[in-house]
């Protein structure tokens, strides 16, 4: 166990019950490395997920505060929490595509509306991973799964041409960014000004499963073929191929610019309060 998991993360829960060359691992470490990194403490912090692998193998090891929502209804939870929390508590949550962009987008998007201070790691395995593998919202044109064994034939919300990152803008977030698991110090960077930024933050985060889209996609489960597979479909945004499925990097940063959703409302309040000593007075 390294300092970062002795310091951060249960002894018992390490290490944790992913499959053997899963990627979740190295963007759990991101997000340590980024909390180490800003100088927060176990105290600091309040982790949220909802279910899935992505859930399951981040949260359940963090040694401080958490809660667990059900399937994408963590954000309005967590806003919840926002209301009742000092602003200086930072709430993380760590979800997956299918709970992020599928059934809890509506929820997200009222939280970026509102520019609720959470910084939301998406995990995106590219499909509904924990339930044996079936396609979802993020799983690349072409790509076999479980329940598209030909081959994925619906567009998907990040490389054809209807990004969810752009929803999410339009929305109100102001600071999204996306990579991939193996973008290592870049990522820990993008997860740092998200956790700075006090308003709505989501770093999506693309990382490989070689159990399900390994030996559907790959026919294989070796770490290193899936590693391959998504690095060299992905590059910094600005460098992009004819074939890059994820440009990485810092997609918007409007870090600090809107009012936050708990400072907005606790005025909101305040303002109605006094209003109404004023006029009990008259
Ligand atoms: S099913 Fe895939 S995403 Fe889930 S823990 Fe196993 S390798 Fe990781």
């Amino acid at each position: 166990m390294d300092y970062l998991s002795k310091k951060y993360l249960r002894p018992r829960k390490i290490p944790s019950s992913a499959c053997s060359g899963c990627g979740l691992g190295m963007n759990h470490k991101a997000v340590i490395q980024a909390v180490y990194e800003l100088g927060l403490e176990v105290d600091d912090i309040v982790w949220g997920t909802s279910i899935g692998c992505a859930g399951r193998q981040t949260f359940g090891t963090w040694k401080g505060d958490g809660f667990a929502g059900t399937h994408g209804r963590v954000y309005a939870i967590a806003r919840g929490l926002r209301l009742a929390l000092p602003p200086e508590k930072k709430i993380i949550l760590t979800v997956g595509d299918g709970d992020a962009f599928g059934i809890g987008l509506l929820h997200l998007i009222h939280a970026a509306r509102s520019n609720a201070d959470l910084t939301i790691i998406v995990n995106d395995n590219l499909g509904y991973m924990s339930t044996g593998g079936q396609y979802g919202w993020t799983t690349p044109h072409g790509t076999k799964s479980d329940s598209s064994p030909y081959g994925m034939y619906e567009h998907n919300m990040v490389s054809d041409g209807m990004d969810v990152l752009g929803v999410l803008k339009n929305a109100g977030a102001t600071f999204l960014a996306r990579h991939v698991s193996m973008d290592g110090p870049r990522a820990v960077e993008s997860i740092k000004k998200g956790i700075a930024n006090r308003g709505l933050s989501l770093i999506h985060i693309v990382y490989p499963c070689p159990t399900n889209v390994g030996s559907r996609e790959l026919g294989t489960r070796d770490a290193v073929t899936i590693y391959n597979w998504i690095k060299n479909q992905a590059a910094p945004i600005g460098q992009e191929r004819s074939d890059t499925l994820w440009a990485t990097g810092v997609y918007h940063d409007a870090s600090n610019s809107r009012p936050e959703f708990s400072e907005s409302i606790h005025q909101h309040v305040g303002r109605i309060r006094r209003q109404r000593l004023y006029e009990n007075k008259i």
